[in-house]
């Protein structure tokens, strides 16, 4: 299974909740309306801003269309390798 991060970046994010919307199991907002990167619906180490996710290759994709509906493109997606799959640069 592919292994990604995925980091959002609490001074871009406005709680917009659109990526919340289509991936609920990775993105949750806080009480600060910022969103928390969770791992398939739970938060092993707790709260965090970015984690490495071990994901199918659906999963992964949802989690990209989570990412491409940001608003203010503050969520962030790299490969195993770190290599930026979102932006794309
Ligand atoms: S879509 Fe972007 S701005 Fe909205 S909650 Fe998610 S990360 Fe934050």
């Amino acid at each position: 299974m592919p292994k990604i991060r995925v980091v959002v970046d609490p001074d871009l994010c406005i709680g917009a909740a659109s990526c919340v919307t289509i991936a609920p199991e990775t993105f949750q907002l806080n009480e600060e309306n910022k969103a928390w990167v969770f791992d398939h619906g739970t938060e092993p180490n707790g709260h965090t801003y970015e984690r490495w996710l071990e994901v199918t290759e659906e999963e992964k994709e949802n989690i990209m269309l989570g990412a491409q509906s940001c608003p203010t493109l503050a969520i962030f997606i790299f490969d195993e390798e770190g290599t930026q799959l979102f932006p794309e640069l």
